[in-house]
Formats: structure tokens, sequence, C-alpha cells
């Protein structure tokens, strides 16, 4: 059977390219970095190497990359570690009602031992209204955490203005760019941006490696303790093969983003017009600020999971924005956060693209989507055309 990969969202598939590369620090080159003779020296140069790379991926400094396991932990050590190095100064952490997980629940852990947070309301497209930041923002404000885009709705956040106005504050901006990288460009040089979040899996490249961009002169505390590897941020031998994976990733992810982002929007643009062709059926996310390669929808009348499992049945991946299936009964808190209601959250699917997605696969992906929303409604109690 044909299978459709449309969950690029949750994690992309890694490139041939990308695998090359990594080969050799999985095979022959075995050194630790640390040590000094000449397999550690080869280790280092690598090491070096790849972080020179996402530097320049990023318009950074090779001095303020750090090399994680992924960006949850990116996302942890930002927040954690200003709010270890700061919290005598302040306890006030502001991020908005749609961030990641790995956001939402370390910023609620700061909550329950010590620190007071806000949570920025978004608009019904996802939307952060920065001068309701700027209104929120008081003097123990230590840290501002906002997504560059959401993984869910694909909604892009303003995220120069809200800098900017951080930086007028003097507070410090920290923005999960998970989503985001390979779909714009960065320049962090010019950006008002203090640290960033980003993993390779989400750009064609290896699962369990990220990175933290951490601007100079940025103090944070460390919360892992051990070696001195990563400026003490990040100790323990380094993922070698990882790190040069997605060394390889970033700079293939940059290579081509406009290009790449049109042909994205083409595809996307295409599915979301032939989805809202069919009855009761609503965009969910900013008709033009979204990620290039997001859908998301809510069909109602129909539960998404269902609808999930029918279009897997089919050979389509896709994710839906009720983790029934994740153990949770309760819709995405991103959906509630746009004002949806629980019946249009569980009908909700996302489907997320991809550079290896064709016309072809979107037009039957609408069709599977056709025939199962159809046979799905003709049981419902509900649904009355
Ligand atoms: C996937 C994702 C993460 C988590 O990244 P991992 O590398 O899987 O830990 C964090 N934030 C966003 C927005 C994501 O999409």
């Amino acid at each position: 059977m044909k299978r459709i990969y449309l969950d690029h969202g949750a994690t992309t598939p890694m490139k041939e390219d990308v695998l090359e590369a990594m080969l050799p620090y999985l095979k022959e080159i075995h050194g630790n970095p640390s040590s000094v003779h000449s397999f550690g020296r080869e280790a280092r140069k690598a090491l070096d190497e790849a972080r020179e790379k996402v530097a320049t991926a990023l318009g950074a400094s090779p001095e303020e990359i750090i090399f994680t396991s992924g960006g949850s932990e990116s996302d942890n050590l930002a927040i954690q570690g200003v709010s270890n190095a700061l919290y005598t100064k302040g306890k006030h952490i502001i991020t908005s009602s749609i961030e990641h997980h790995a956001v939402m629940d370390t910023v609620n852990y700061l909550g329950q031992i010590c620190f007071d947070i806000t949570f920025l309301p978004v608009d019904e497209f996802g939307m952060v209204n920065p001068d309701e930041l700027a209104s929120e923002i008081r003097d123990d404000t230590i840290l501002v955490s906002i997504m560059t885009a959401n993984n869910e709705i694909g909604t892009i956040q303003p995220i120069e203005e809200i800098g900017n106005i951080c930086r007028e504050k003097g507070v410090y901006f920290h923005t999960d760019a998970v989503q985001a990288i390979g779909h714009m460009p960065f320049n962090l040089k010019e950006q008002p941006v203090d640290m960033l979040s980003l993993s390779a899996h989400k750009f064609y490249g290896p699962k369990g490696i990220g990175v933290l961009y951490k601007r100079k002169g940025i103090k944070i505390r460390q919360i892992f303790f051990g070696g001195s590897q990563e400026i003490k941020l990040r100790p323990g031998t380094e993922n070698l093969p990882g790190i040069v994976g997605l060394g390889r990733a970033i700079e293939l992810a940059a290579e081509d983003i406009e290009e790449k982002r049109e042909g994205l929007i083409l595809l996307r643009d295409r599915l979301i017009s032939k989805l809202l062709e069919i009855d009761s059926v609503k965009l969910n996310g900013h008709p033009v600020k979204r990620l290039p390669g997001n859908v998301n929808v809510s069909i109602l009348y129909v539960e998404g999971e269902s609808l999930l499992l029918g279009l897997d049945i089919k050979g389509v991946a896709v994710s839906s924005g009720s983790a029934c299936t994740s153990g949770s009964l309760d819709p995405s808190h991103v959906l509630m956060a746009i004002g949806l209601d629980h019946q249009t959250a569980h009908g909700s699917l996302r489907l997320t693209l991809g550079r290896d997605n064709t016309i072809e696969d979107i037009d039957y992906t609408v069709d599977v989507v056709k025939e199962i929303v159809e046979k799905l409604r003709k049981m419902s109690p509900v649904y009355k055309k």
C-alpha cells in the first residue's frame, strides 16, 4: 500500500546526505573530544566544525551555540537556567498560552516552587499581542519566552517586535524556534533574540540532538552538573554523530529557503482549499502568518481521533488535536486558547507537509478524508446536511 507521511511537525525523515556525514563518526572516528591525543583531536575538530556550521546558519558566533539533546532540553535549559541565575533579581516569567509542553510544563513547575507566571492569551488566530506583552512586563520580570512558530496550528509570532519590547525593558527573551528552522531565515546578530531553541529532527536531521543558542553576556546558571563540556551548561560526553548530523542538516536547511517555502505553500494552500470544500470544516491558525507546511482544520461532527485512525488504515499519517491516544481526554491547550469549544477541538486534524510530498499525495489525502468523513457523519446522531 502507498504510504503518505503528513506528520512532519512531529518529526522528519533524515536526509541521506546527513546520514553520510554522520557515518564516519558512528564507525571509525570514536574519540572523545575532551581527550588530548590524536583520536580526541580528530573528534574535537568535527565538533568545532559542526558548531561553526550552526553559528553560520543562525548568524551567530560559535561560542553562542550549546549542543543539547533536543528541543525539550534546550527549552528547559533556557528557562530554568535563567530562573536559577536571576531569582534574586525577580521571580516573574511571561510566556504564551500556546507554548509546547517543554516550555509550558517547565514554567508551571517554576510557578509551583515560587515563581510568578503570566500566560499571555492569544487571539483567534493564535497571535500574541505585543502591546499586551509590554503591559505585562514588571520590574521583577526576568524572562519572556514566546515560541517563533506554533507546532499545532502553525501560527508565526512577531518575534522581532516582541524581542524589541523585551530589550527596551531589559528583560531576557527566549524563543522556541523548533518548528521554524528551515522555514525562515535567521540572523541572530541583528535579531533581538537572547536565547533560541532548535532540534535537528524537525529539519531532516537526527533525533536526540538540538541546540540552545545563548547570546554572549546572557546569564544562565547550569541545571545539570558534571564535566565542563558546552561551557559547563551541558556536561557529559558530546553526542558527536548527532552533532555532526545536526551541522549538516542545518546547512542544508538554510539552502534555498525561499524556493522550498514556496513549494510547500503551494501544496499547503491546495490542501487547505480542498479541505474547506467539505461541509462544516474550518481552518485553525492564521490564514497567512503560518508555517508553510502546516494545515490544521476542525471537521465538525467527526472525532479527529477516528479520522486519524481511518486515514492511517489508508496509509496516510496525520495527527489530531484531541490527544485521546496520548492518554488524555482533554483537547489540546492550543486549540482551547484560540477559543474552540470542546467539540470543535476534538474534530481537529493536523497535516504537516514536507519536502517529499507531492500534489498527488495531497489529492489522494483529500479523497480519503472526504470518504471517511462521509462515513463517520452517516453514523453521527447530530450531523444533518
Ligand atoms: C518538537 C518540538 C519540541 C521538542 O523537541 P524535541 O527535540 O523532540 O525534544 C519543542 N518545541 C516545539 C515547538 C516542537 O515542535
